[in-house]
């Protein structure tokens, strides 16, 4: 197929597809299915050869959330019979961090429910942050704490965390049709904040929401514009108690579909199956490997995710292999953009970079 030769060619060199390209991904019929998943399992294995990153989730605060992203089971009014509980001390965030670490996860993705932090948050999350990477040597924190206001990114830098996770979601056309408490742009600006302060920026987007191929495209569109190194695509896992239950719009299909879109525009970001892969791909997971290069492990935020040891069974199976921590997970480019050491201004004879 000329569309996948002409993709495949463009994954390798960080070139961006044309919209076009990538909505034709979305409508190839099922029996294309696996020449779609070769082909953007090239552009995989070129960025990423064959390693799976495994990442952990500790939800830090779980429900009780004022924001009403309809998606979400810990929301505003949501009925959802979920666990719900405030901040975990540090001590207790650190167990179970442990956990997924003795798993073979390499990457600590600690969550609350809520708009954003308050400063005493930040203050308590950096004591997590410490409490974990004093005992876990080269483990990486990533913090996913809602909307960030002015400064809050450099201090969660300071205080040792690698990445700060915000998603997209969807397509700034929809967004309004999924939440109404925060915008598309407070989301980018999220995004932004956390890049400028060195913090590796995740963000990715939900499928199975009612969405049409070009918000999908939209989104996606959107993310490579703000460059994330890792995105994380989740496929909707449709809660009882929230205004999106009984929304089951995917086919483990349509779901490969997507990863293999979003590893086309996003050739050389550090693409994660995220939650909903089990309830979705079913029987297809091991395919969604050949596209994707990280996935999580264990339980998800409220609900249970597959046991780890069948997930690195499956890596096993599928003939891949879990990413150590002596491994650095972007690609060369990646990394040097973001250990640019200063070597202009203050301290130096150059002028400075304003
Ligand atoms: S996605 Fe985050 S901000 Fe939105 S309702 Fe859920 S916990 Fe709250």
């Amino acid at each position: 197929m000329d569309l996948l030769n002409t993709l495949v060619e463009k994954g390798l060199r960080r070139e961006l597809p044309t919209r076009d390209e990538a909505r034709a991904v979305l409508e190839t019929s099922d029996e294309e299915l696996l020449d779609v998943v070769a082909a953007a399992g090239k552009v995989r294995r070129h960025w990423y050869g064959r390693r799976v990153k495994l990442n952990y989730l500790v939800n830090l605060k779980s429900g009780l959330c004022p924001e009403d992203c309809s998606y979400c089971s810990q929301r505003l009014g949501s009925k959802a019979e979920i666990l719900k509980y405030t901040w975990l001390k540090p001590d207790e965030a650190a167990s179970a961090a442990a956990a997924g670490l003795k798993g073979g996860a390499k990457r600590v993705c600690l969550v609350a429910s809520g708009r954003g932090p308050t400063d005493r948050d930040l203050d308590r999350v950096s004591k997590t942050i410490s409490a974990i990477k004093d005992e876990h040597e080269g483990v990486e924190i990533c913090a996913c704490l809602g909307l960030l206001s002015e400064g809050q990114a450099a201090k969660l830098q300071a205080a040792g965390a690698d990445a700060y996770n915000h998603n997209l979601n969807t397509s700034e056309a929809t967004y309004s049709d999924i939440c109404t408490t925060h915008d598309f742009s407070d989301r980018q600006e999220t995004v932004r904040q956390a890049q400028s302060a060195g913090l590796s920026a995740c963000s990715g987007l939900i499928a199975g929401m009612g969405e049409t191929d070009e918000d999908l495209v939209d989104v996606v569109f959107a993310l490579r514009e703000l460059d994330p190194d890792s995105v994380p695509v989740n496929f909707l896992i449709p809660f009882d108690g929230t205004p999106l239950a009984g929304e089951w719009n995917l086919t483990p299909q349509r779901a490969l579909r997507i990863l293999a879109m979003v590893r086309f525009v996003c050739p050389d970001a550090e693409v994660r199956l995220a939650g909903g892969r089990e309830v979705h791909l079913r029987s297809l997971q091991p395919l969604a490997l050949h596209l994707a290069n990280s996935i999580f492990l264990g339980d998800y935020l409220t609900s249970e995710g597959q046991a780890g040891q069948a997930d690195l069974d499956m890596i096993a199976d599928a003939g891949f292999e879990v990413e150590g921590t002596d491994t650095t997970t972007m690609p060369e480019h990646r990394t040097d953009e973001l250990v640019a050491v200063r070597r202009r201004g203050t301290g130096t004879a150059l002028p400075p970079n304003a």
